[in-house]
């Protein structure tokens, strides 16, 4: 089945992402939120980015003219109805994914493949709340989507060949790197990142070091690209948690479980960069430690 259409729910870091590359590869993409605000804002965000990419020569001004053209964005589902897939980066909540794809089985057409980026829930799971769990798959993107070259490709249960076939061909259009993970909580990437996160949450929890300390350590002695405190900050601290609570839930392991100090900053809503608050404050000219 040929992919022409690409609907992309949710609008917030990673949907403007994944509309960027998406468009940026030739496919028309139907981009949609609750919020009408995220959507103006998801727009000048790929605007942004795209002149970013014409500045620096990666790609030309036709292109970027063109990409930006091949964005439609609403609030409205009935927008989905002529997509050949759907990519879900709604918030990472188990309820509103689910509200979502039971929703939308009724408005896109019966051949359409239905994804979700989720960092850490139940494929199968999802696939089951649908109208068409064979053709249901985890397709996880990295942020930011337009400079990180991997997607985890998660099959469900029910997932079938022709569906794996046709997002691995997706995929590659998009000039990334797939690799295959199995359907368990947190896939690979988060298995492994996130707990080393939050146990760098502990470590600040603990007083072992300050958020300066930790993340210098991390940088300098590990030569980790960015701490584990920025670089929760700017996956966003809400998603953290959800991952831990997955893993925990997931696993019954207690070493899944969350430090409640990054309970404690999400209860505040300072969920990191995208809020310009969390680990670090973000709205002077350089980031600030707020510990
Ligand atoms: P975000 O908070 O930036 O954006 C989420 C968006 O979903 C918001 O704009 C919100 O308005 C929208 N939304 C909420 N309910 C909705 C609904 N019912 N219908 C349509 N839109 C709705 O979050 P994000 O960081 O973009 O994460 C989105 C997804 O991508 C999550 O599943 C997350 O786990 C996954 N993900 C995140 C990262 C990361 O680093 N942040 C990386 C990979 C995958």
């Amino acid at each position: 089945m040929e992919i022409k259409t690409v609907g992309v729910i949710g609008a917030g870091q990673m949907g403007n992402g994944i509309a960027h590359v998406c468009a940026l590869a030739g496919y028309d993409v139907r981009l949609s939120d609750v919020s009408e605000h995220t959507l103006e804002q998801a727009l000048r965000n790929i605007e942004r980015n795209l002149a970013r990419q014409v500045s620096k020569d990666t790609i030309s001004v036709d292109m970027a003219q063109a990409t930006m053209q091949r964005i439609n964005a609403s609030t409205d589902k009935h927008a989905l109805s002529d997509i050949d897939m759907v990519i879900e980066a709604a918030t990472e909540n188990r309820d509103v994914k689910e509200t979502i794809f039971k929703d939308i089985c009724a408005v896109v057409p019966d051949h359409a493949i239905l994804a979700t980026n989720t960092s850490s829930i139940s494929i199968t799971r999802l696939a089951s709340t649908t109208d068409r769990p064979e053709r249901f798959i985890g397709l996880h993107f990295m942020n930011p989507v337009p400079l990180m070259n991997l997607v985890e490709i998660i099959r469900g249960l029910a997932t079938n060949q022709a569906t794996y076939d046709a997002a691995i061909g997706f995929t590659n259009r998009l000039g990334k790197t797939t690799t295959n993970a199995e359907d368990y909580p947190a896939f690979i990437v988060n298995r492994v990142l996130i707990p080393m996160i939050n146990e760098a949450i502990y470590a600040l929890y603990e007083g072992v070091g300050t958020v300066e300390s930790i993340d210098t350590a991390m940088r300098l002695g590990a030569n980790h690209p960015m701490g584990p405190l920025a670089l929760a900050d700017f996956i966003g601290l809400d998603t953290c948690l959800s991952i831990m609570q997955v893993l925990h839930d997931g696993l019954a392991d207690t070493k899944y479980r969350p430090c409640p100090l990054l309970v404690k900053y999400v209860e505040a809503g300072w969920t990191g960069k995208k809020v310009e608050r969390g680990f670090y404050d973000y709205r002077g000219e350089h980031p600030v430690p707020t510990r």
